[in-house]
């Protein structure tokens, strides 16, 4: 990607460094937090911190972060030589960051310009490990994800090399990918999307309510596919050759059928909460395509 073009995100809140304490995660009740990525938590529920259908897909099944699962980061990484409460954000991560934030904000404004709307930007936060959101306590265990309370995408910078590493989805593409699906759940957030979902989660089976986290996932998908389509500067698109190919790598990577395959060998479709890679490349493919996000199907 040709970043530089772009302006720098002013809504990025540097947390790295500072130290967490939390108990439990988001879903409450020890591991219950279990949706691997890239996940949305409702601002609804229980105590207001219900992961909006909590994956009960597992961390721990995969032996937990440094744990047995093979290809895991080491649970200290990035090193961190800091003075505790000063930034152990390398400045080139930084930089990608606020620039990709950037874009999804210059894009966004753009679009919903066109209906005459005002777009308000989410903000970022990069932590590491864990730290307190609106939603509850975060862990970068769960991997990024957006918090409707308080419109805030929150990343652990390490993430990158465990798209890298684990998921076999490696490039700055791939990265930007994952923060334009979470900036995806943003815009469905300011759409009511979200709360829909909510409501028709509250009176539906287990199964139905996973159906319709799929249909959340992948219109955020779509999304992110609409965000790259529209990123350009005064040269054009951002985009460079390979760059798509990283962020349908990273899709398909994240896919549910994948995910569950690799962690216990079969597959189970009824349990799906972000689709399969097939369905998520597809959505992510969509949204590149026409750079509409009409396009994307919506609940
Ligand atoms: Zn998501």
């Amino acid at each position: 990607m040709r970043l530089g073009g772009e302006p720098e995100s002013s809504n990025f809140e540097d947390r790295t460094g500072q130290r967490s304490s939390g108990l439990g995660g988001m879903g409450g009740g020890g591991s219950a937090l279990g949706c691997l990525l890239p996940l949305v938590m409702s601002r609804f529920g229980l105590g207001g911190v219900v992961v909006l259908v909590i994956g009960y897909f597992l961390l721990s099944s995969l032996g937990g972060l440094g744990g047995s699962g093979g290809g895991l980061l080491p649970s200290n990484a990035p090193q961190s030589k800091a003075p505790a409460g000063q930034s152990t954000l390398d400045p080139n991560t930084r930089n990608f960051l606020v620039r990709v934030l950037g874009s999804t904000e210059q894009t966004w404004s753009e679009i919903f310009a066109k209906s005459g709307a005002n777009y308000q930007p989410a903000s970022m936060v990069v932590y590491t490990g864990g730290t307190q959101t609106a939603c509850g306590f975060g862990q970068a265990a769960a991997g990024p994800f957006y918090c409707p309370n308080d419109g805030k995408v929150y990343l652990d910078p390490s993430f990158a090399n465990e798209l890298s590493q684990r998921f076999g989805a490696p490039g700055d593409a791939a990265l930007a990918y994952v923060i334009a699906h979470e900036v995806g759940h943003h815009i469905q957030d300011l759409e009511g999307t979200l709360s829909k979902a909510n409501q028709l989660q509250a009176r539906a089976s287990k199964t139905e309510g996973n159906a319709v986290q799929v249909q959340v996932e992948l219109q955020a998908d779509c999304y992110a596919g609409v965000w790259a389509a529209n990123a350009r500067d005064a040269q054009g698109s951002i985009l460079e050759p390979g760059d798509v190919e990283e962020a349908m790598r990273a899709a398909e990577a994240v896919g549910d059928d994948t995910l569950q395959k690799q962690a216990q060998g079969y597959v189970v479709p009824d349990s799906f909460t972000h689709g399969s890679s097939a369905q998520r490349i597809a959505a992510l493919q969509r949204g590149l395509k026409s750079g509409n996000p009409a396009t994307c199907q919506s609940l």
